[in-house]
């Protein structure tokens, strides 16, 4: 029987789940939108066991990652969630030099140094305005699903820029601009931009490298990526595993490790 290994990113919205074979070709993953301190995890992992059919006794190495990665028990070893990052966009893309991700609570820009390690980071983790969770509040005013502002923000035809920089504020600024019966599809778009902005500014001062590659359930919105793309005048790939990169990145630790 080969060896499975699987990654878990225990995150601060969303649990992630991927298993690797001995090649890294990715067999089974799963997502479940609630992450630490939920049933999450603990789903995400059988979820991702029953793709695969396979039980847990026929995996070689638990990885846990993300914000509550010392919280899963079964785990055999943790990886910070930067390095898992780092690790994950080098085996897909190993030319690239910068990745960005946008996940519910943070945004962090990422360098990645010689075989896939990390090797210098710039992370914003304590504000929410640029994450996930600014966009989930925008939506739920505006009666929309997240899923639903890339789209609407690529078909807009004009911006309606959101001034505050602090979500509080900006929510507030968001419904004084529904009152005025503002265009919504050009309201999203200047949620999206507002996004953009803040996490191109740390970007810029981990400084861009192309290829720059964009990771994270964010990573999602369109409206996020090309706006990111005008800001830092690059292109941006969107990684073919976006959400699921740092847990596929946990998954190749736990195999090179094992390996060594
Ligand atoms: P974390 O690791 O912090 O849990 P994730 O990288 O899993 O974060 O991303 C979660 C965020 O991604 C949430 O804020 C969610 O709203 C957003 N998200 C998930 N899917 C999409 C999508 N299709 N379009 C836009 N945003 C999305």
């Amino acid at each position: 029987m080969p060896g499975y290994y699987l990654g878990i990113d225990v995150g601060s919205t969303a649990s992630k789940c991927v298993i690797i074979d001995e090649d890294k070709t990715i067999v089974a993953s799963a997502v479940i939108p609630v992450g630490t301190g939920t049933t999450g995890p603990a789903r995400a992992f059988a979820a991702s066991l029953e793709e695969a059919g396979i039980r847990e006794e026929d995996l070689a190495c638990i990885t846990a990652t993300g914000y509550g990665r010392n919280t899963f028990e079964k785990a055999d070893m943790t990886v910070s969630e930067l390095s898992a990052h780092a690790l994950g966009v080098h085996t897909l893309y190993p030319e690239a030099k910068t990745v960005i991700d946008i996940g519910g609570q943070d945004a962090k820009a990422i360098r990645i140094g010689k075989n896939g390690r990390l090797e210098n980071f710039i992370m914003n983790d304590k504000c929410a305005a640029g994450t996930g969770r600014f966009l989930e509040v925008m939506a739920r005013i505006l009666e929309l699903d997240v899923s639903d502002l890339g789209s609407m923000d690529t078909a807009a035809e004009g911006t309606v820029a959101i001034s505050s920089t602090c979500t509080v504020f900006a929510e507030s600024e968001v419904i004084s601009q529904l009152a005025r019966g503002v265009d919504i599809k050009s309201l999203v778009r200047g949620i999206d931009e507002s996004v953009a902005v803040r996490t191109a500014g740390l970007v810029k001062r981990l400084g861009v490298i192309d290829p720059v590659i964009m990771t994270g359930g964010v990573a999602g919105n369109a409206g996020v990526v090309t706006a990111l793309e005008y800001e830092l005048g690059t292109e941006i790939t969107v990684s073919s595993i976006a959400q699921l990169n740092g847990a596929f990145g946990a998954a190749v630790y736990g195999l090179q490790k094992t390996e060594q």
